[in-house]
């Protein structure tokens, strides 16, 4: 039987496919080191754990709750945001989701009429263009600058009749970029502006380094505020991906219309992980932190040694997530492909080495490597990449 066009026309993730070969190599008893992958390495906090199995002993893990979500996880989400960066939401404006995976989805299907188009800055999150495309929307792609940011004026130089919105994701995947206070203000200036609606993706908000501010769109103007819709989740920050809890926050015709459609799609996401996510966001902090400065300490041992690769450069120092996103054209050459991707293959297929060719982010002669991987691992990885590199010179 054939598939419908829409699905024909998607890409694969290219993360997932990445995982998939390096889940078969071990399986096969290959080593690996594993930089592909997009998600801590560390395991979700005991305390989020007990919370769950003490869920499932009370009974709360059997039956449908609302599509919106466990009402004292949306109050416990809106007093999480007051207090990490001062954004004030009724409980009414959020709806939690299978994953910051699925708000985006149900944000782009609820809002894009055929044809409608989203502004995304080039390099992006993998599955930004696919899910705007299968929303019926028509993903735009927007250069970033040297610093992997778009101004306004990148923006505006894009902008068309059909634009009804941006997406902003600070940290970035990635490339680490953090967008400052004076940044954002600029581009929710001009989106509010020209009724462009502000699509928030501040998913990496608590991975940020060496004392750098994170702002968030949601905490600037009123205006900017009331046209912002805003994308977070437990999966990074209290290394929960396999939860799969996000949520989405912002204007109530949308977020209602989110529910609708998440009532007719996935129910409520799953009732025992909304239980892990409430002691997540209602627990101590500290675990979140010990995590952050564990990546931090990573991105400090892997930036030099990654620079000094043959072949490799490297734009600014990451400030957020656990990327590095460097240009790696010249090495791929170097050991004798003619592209990053044939590179990344041929890294995998005789280092053990995982790591993602840029194409899939919208930069082909960039590659994305994870450092949400242990001190040793990492360290590793360099040493082959280097001496397979080498072996060219
Ligand atoms: N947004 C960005 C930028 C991401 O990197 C990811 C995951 O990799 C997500 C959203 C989705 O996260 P999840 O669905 O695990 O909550």
């Amino acid at each position: 039987m054939q598939v419908a066009k829409k699905i024909a026309a998607i890409t694969p993730s290219a993360t997932l496919a990445v995982a998939a070969q390096t889940k078969a190599m071990k399986a096969q008893g290959q080593t690996v080191s594993d930089l592909s992958i997009g998600q801590p390495d560390f395991a979700t906090p005991a305390f989020i754990d007990a919370a769950a199995k003490a869920a499932i002993d009370a009974n709360q893990a059997s039956f449908y709750l609302p599509a919106t979500g466990l009402p004292a996880l949306k109050k416990a989400i809106a007093t999480h945001l007051a207090a990490r960066g001062g954004a004030t939401y009724d409980p009414d404006q959020i709806v939690v989701t299978t994953g910051a995976k699925f708000a985006l989805y149900s944000l782009f299907s609820v809002l894009l009429e055929p044809g409608d188009e989203v502004l995304v800055p080039i390099p992006a999150w993998v599955s930004y263009i696919e899910q705007i495309k299968l929303a019926g929307g028509r993903p735009v792609l927007v250069p970033s600058t040297t610093t992997f940011k778009v101004t306004p004026a990148q923006l505006e130089a894009q902008r068309g009749p059909a634009t009804k919105a941006v997406i902003i994701n600070s940290p970035q995947n990635p490339t680490g970029a953090v967008y400052s206070r004076a940044e954002l203000e600029a581009i929710g200036d001009w989106a509010v502006a020209h009724g462009v609606l502000l699509i928030a993706d501040d998913i990496y908000r608590d991975l940020i380094y060496h004392g750098v501010a994170f702002t968030s769109l949601t905490e600037l103007t009123p205006a900017i505020f009331a046209n912002t819709v805003l994308i977070s989740g437990v999966s990074k920050s209290y290394a929960m991906t396999g939860w799969r809890i996000g949520f989405a926050a912002g204007p109530r015709s949308l977020i209602q219309a989110m529910a609708t459609f998440i009532g007719h799609t996935t129910g409520n996401a799953t009732a025992v992980a909304q239980y892990a996510a409430l002691a997540a966001y209602t627990g101590d902090d500290r675990t979140v932190f010990q995590m952050r400065d564990a990546f931090e300490k990573r991105l400090d041992l892997v930036w030099p040694r990654l620079g000094q690769l043959p072949g490799f450069h490297l734009e600014e120092k990451p400030q957020g997530a656990f990327y590095l996103f460097p240009r790696a054209i010249e090495a791929a050459q170097m050991t004798g492909s003619s592209t990053v991707d044939d590179f990344a293959a041929a890294l995998l297929a005789k280092t053990g080495v995982a790591v993602v060719p840029g194409r899939a982010f919208g930069m082909p002669d960039h590659l994305r490597i994870s450092y949400a991987a242990s001190e040793a691992t990492l360290m590793a990885a360099l040493d082959r990449m280097q001496a397979f590199i080498e072996k060219y010179r």
